[in-house]
């Protein structure tokens, strides 16, 4: 899977969890790392959430996942690392460049 469709699924989760979240104050995402097989979750408050979606190049991920070469960390929570995709790389993805 690749993130921004991880990105597509987590952003439905989220509409799911809403309902729940009013009970438990927190939601449940995908690990939104490089790995296709990776479907681990990620529990995590709806504000915090909402912060990492305020910017598209943050993505949550499970400790231990993040790509040194690609992804920089910016944030580290005990349930997740916050990261942010290096510029070339969220540039070549999004266009289908490959030099
Ligand atoms: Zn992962």
């Amino acid at each position: 899977m690749t993130q921004a469709l991880l990105r597509e699924v987590n952003e439905r989760i989220r509409g799911l969890n809403d309902d729940f979240s009013i009970f438990t104050g927190v939601m449940q995402i995908v690990c939104e790392c490089g790995d296709p097989t990776c479907l681990q979750a990620i529990t995590i408050t709806p504000s915090e959430y909402e912060h990492l979606r305020s910017d598209p190049t943050w993505f949550a991920v499970i400790p231990g996942h993040a790509v040194a070469e690609l992804e920089q960390i910016i944030a580290t929570q005990p349930e997740y690392h916050v990261v942010q995709k290096r510029r070339a790389a969220t540039a070549a993805q999004a266009s289908g460049f490959n030099p």
